[in-house]
């Protein structure tokens, strides 16, 4: 081989390697996946009496347009809208607030393209009205929004936050917790699943982060949700089974990336098996609006 073409060889492998490696690499495994089994969902579900929740809605507060590939491993270079989103179940039982999306300050730290205070306020309206608020991880743009909050020390006993959402990994303690706040608190424990509301049960999934979980939620109407928080970042996370690149994943976020596998398994099954389940992904309100919109979800929280 001439010289020349050793060099572009050696060139090609420097490069190639790591750029398969750490943008497109999506090997999910052969392991089944984890469980989610949507009779359990439903028994638990029925478990607490009372009102099931009668609306959904997303609420974006905020948005960036990132290469697909970071998020979605071997997902193209073509940019995606990534949205900053909380989510609301409301009915007369009380309204259930999912994730609160950011503070101002935060937003501009993100580097976010666009940030809309009005559309952050209805969050924050949402939160003081709430009966519970729960969060999907203990990352800043799901939880932020609580701890930025003026008023916080009325709001947040009403959020029930998991002992791995409140410390013990570098997420947790790296939050802009408010002076006191994590000393006054309870942390909310459970194992496996359970329901905090009729209709509305959490799922622990820990994976993207220690303190990742979903939650599932039954509608009176007999509609079912599922808010799969970062474990899904885009619709196409669980569609296609594909983790976030290992760039983002295991060099930025550090996740476990195994674990994330088999809980993106478990929904592209739990959906495959329930056609009609309506999954939110954590960053994707561009996919769950514009596509094919499940019907009755609502893609704005009522004006405080
Ligand atoms: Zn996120």
């Amino acid at each position: 081989m001439k010289r020349r073409y050793k060099l572009l060889l050696a060139l090609l492998v420097l490069i190639g390697v790591p750029y398969y490696w750490l943008l497109i690499d999506n090997r999910p495994g052969d392991g089944p996946g984890a469980q989610l089994d949507i009779a359990e969902l439903r028994r638990l579900a029925e478990s607490i009496p009372g009102p099931k929740p009668e609306a959904v809605a997303v609420q974006t507060v905020g948005w960036r347009r990132v290469p697909g590939t970071l998020f979605v491993a071997g997902g193209g270079l073509k940019r995606n809208l990534l949205t900053i989103q909380a989510g609301l179940l409301s009915g007369p039982w009380g309204e259930i607030v999912i994730d609160g999306g950011f503070g101002a300050q935060d937003a501009e730290e993100f580097g976010l393209e666009a940030f809309r205070p009005d559309h952050q306020a209805r969050v924050d309206a949402a939160m003081r009205r709430a009966r519970r608020i729960v969060f999907t991880h203990e990352h800043l743009d799901h939880i932020g929004g609580l701890l930025r909050l003026p008023d916080f020390a009325q709001v947040a006993p009403k959020a029930l936050i998991t002992p791995e959402q409140m410390r013990g990994n570098r997420w947790a303690d790296g939050l802009p917790w408010p002076r006191g706040a994590r000393e006054s608190l309870r942390a909310f424990r459970y194992s496996g699943m359970t329901a905090i509301a009729p209709g509305v049960v959490l799922i622990r999934t820990p994976g993207h982060t220690p303190g990742s979980q979903m939650v599932y939620a039954r509608l009176a109407d007999g509609r079912e949700a599922l808010f799969a928080g970062d474990t899904a970042t885009m619709e196409r996370s669980w569609r296609q089974v594909r983790a976030r690149s290992r760039l983002v994943g295991d060099l930025m976020v550090g996740e476990d990336r195994a674990a994330v596998f088999a809980w993106l398994k478990a929904v592209n099954r739990l959906h495959r098996e329930n056609p009609e389940l309506i999954v939110i992904a954590g960053h994707d309100e561009e996919a769950l609006r514009f596509a094919k919109p499940p019907p009755g979800i609502a893609f704005e929280f009522p004006a405080p």
